[in-house]
């Protein structure tokens, strides 16, 4: 028994849910499923309080005719389609439309119910419930909304009803009262959920940054090693699933120790960027550049053979052997290793393939573009 109340209470927290996912995406994921597990339990209790009441009024005080019972048990079936329209599709749309039509459901019941038992044995104490429900449900700016128009309308019947309700008992104090705490209470859950949509969107911008700092090279501003070998690994799934070319190319600035000796760590350090900015306009956007570290850097080109990819990489050396950076002082000459996909074989493989083909072409004197002609076996 104990095991099963803890698993109901692991459920309700979502945690049981390991938040694998390090990401907004995955954050986002998250919030809509506590939102969805939080609707559905208010959900089952409205059901299964309103089907209690309504046999209640049935089958204890026999009264089947009595309007209290109809209404309670049509608002129950209500909450009943609500839970089974959330279980067939979970999508955050129709999370977000089952909340709101959840909402109105509620509002519609309580203000009839009030205005037909009025405040009978304590009936006025269900209507707190709304704007608890509302805002947390609704998330602060539209429940506001939904609780205030409930509350305006709630107040006027509450209003007429001096002098009325209870046999003429309740009174303007008893109504001042409820105004008071209903208020109270509203602006308290509207604070605190205020608060946690705040707390959720301080969370977004330090994952935001996490994940830039994790994946984006500080120096030149293009994807670091990190987050070039986990694009190589998405493309060359794409390449074998889709059966389309793939290569990849890793280039060396030449005799770089040189730039760094004759102008200085600084200066070298702008030359990289320089060039980073000065090449990437001819980049497509569905390839992707990477420092793969130091002066080395990697394109990971889909689509592309050996061929059409040396090709391009022909088109880059020229663009940088011809360009001058950090105030037009320094020029350079890159060295290009390109290889191509070939059945079977690893990200690593291939890129060792490039290493060798850049060897080749630094070997060959420096400034050119060298393929790898070589086929893996096996
Ligand atoms: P090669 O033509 O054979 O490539 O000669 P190289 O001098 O470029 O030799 P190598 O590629 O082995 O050396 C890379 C040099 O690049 C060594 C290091 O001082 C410099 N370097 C690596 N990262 C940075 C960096 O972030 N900033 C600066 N300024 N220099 C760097
Ligand atoms: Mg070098
Ligand atoms: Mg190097």
């Amino acid at each position: 028994m104990s095991r099963f109340l803890k698993r109901i209470y692991q459920t309700l927290l979502c945690a049981n849910q390991p938040n694998t996912c390090i990401s907004i995406e995955g954050l986002e994921n998250l919030a809509y499923k506590r939102k969805r597990i939080l609707l559905k339990t208010c959900l089952y209790i409205t059901f299964i309080m309103l089907f209690f009441f309504s046999t209640l009024h049935a089958f204890v005080y026999q009264s089947i005719s009595n309007s209290a019972f109809i209404l309670e048990l049509f608002t129950g079936l209500v909450a009943l389609y609500a839970i089974m329209s959330l279980n067939r599709n979970p999508s955050r749309g129709n999370t977000d439309k089952i909340a709101q039509f959840a909402t109105l459901a509620f509002a519609v019941f309580l203000l009839l119910f009030v205005d037909l038992n009025q405040n009978e044995n304590f009936s006025l104490i269900w209507v707190f419930f709304f704007p608890v429900f509302a805002l947390v449900i609704n998330g602060p700016k539209i429940g506001l909304r939904y609780a205030l128009v409930f509350l305006a309308v709630l107040l006027t019947l509450a209003y007429n009803g001096i002098g009325q309700w209870q046999e003429g008992l309740w009174s303007e104090l008893g109504f001042i009262r409820l105004t008071a705490a209903l208020f109270i209470l509203t602006f308290i859950i509207y604070i605190n959920e205020i608060s946690l949509l705040k707390a959720r969107q301080q969370a977004k911008q330090v994952l935001d940054e996490l994940q830039t700092l994790s994946t984006i090279d500080e120096l030149t501003k293009i994807s670091n090693r990190r987050n070039i070998n986990t694009a190589l690994s998405k493309a060359i799934k794409n390449a074998e699933r889709y059966e389309t070319p793939l290569s990849l190319t890793l280039f060396d600035i030449d005799n770089f120790k040189g730039i760094n000796d004759q102008y200085g760590h600084l200066i070298g350090d702008s030359v990289l960027s320089e060039m980073v900015q000065e090449i990437k306009p001819i980049i497509r956007a569905t390839d992707e550049f990477g420092r793969w570290g130091g002066e080395e850097f990697l394109i990971v080109l889909p689509h592309e053979t050996l061929e059409s990819a040396s090709l391009f990489c022909e088109k880059v050396r020229v663009r940088i052997e011809n360009s001058a950076f950090s105030e037009s002082a320094v020029h350079i000459t890159c060295s290009f290793g390109v290889a191509q996909l070939q059945k079977g074989m690893t990200a690593e493989q291939l890129i060792d393939q490039a290493d060798q083909a850049l060897y080749a072409a630094k070997q060959a004197g420096k400034n050119q573009v060298r393929p790898l002609h070589k086929r893996m076996h096996g």
